[in-house]
């Protein structure tokens, strides 16, 4: 009997670059209370948070904004693709030891 190989693609692969690159952008959404302008700005630990149209420090962080939500979706979306992942190795493992079970 020919053994059956399945080929398991490189899902993983493809998908780990953007996972770093997620946890390093503090993107926050601000409305300027000076021209009721929206603008989303990384804001870093010396960053000055102003208006980029009118320069006005007078402004209001929005709290439900669709960058946070968005990314609170990729952090589940990411540990789902963790547990996956750690469920395919499993799996391959399995496979691999059925495998030397049924060829000794
Ligand atoms: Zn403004």
């Amino acid at each position: 009997m020919v053994p059956q190989l399945v080929i398991v693609p490189p899902v993983a692969d493809i998908e780990s670059e953007p996972k770093y690159l997620e946890q390093t952008m503090p993107v926050y959404e601000y409305s300027c209370r000076a021209c009721e302008k929206e603008f989303e700005l990384l804001v870093r630990k010396q960053t000055v948070v102003k208006c980029p149209a009118c320069q006005s420090e007078d402004l209001q962080k929005l709290l439900s904004l669709p960058t946070v939500q968005s990314s609170g979706t990729r952090a589940q979306a990411m540990k789902a693709a963790k547990k996956r992942d750690a469920k395919q190795g499993n799996d391959r493992v399995q496979t691999q030891i059925e495998y030397e079970r049924n060829h000794d």
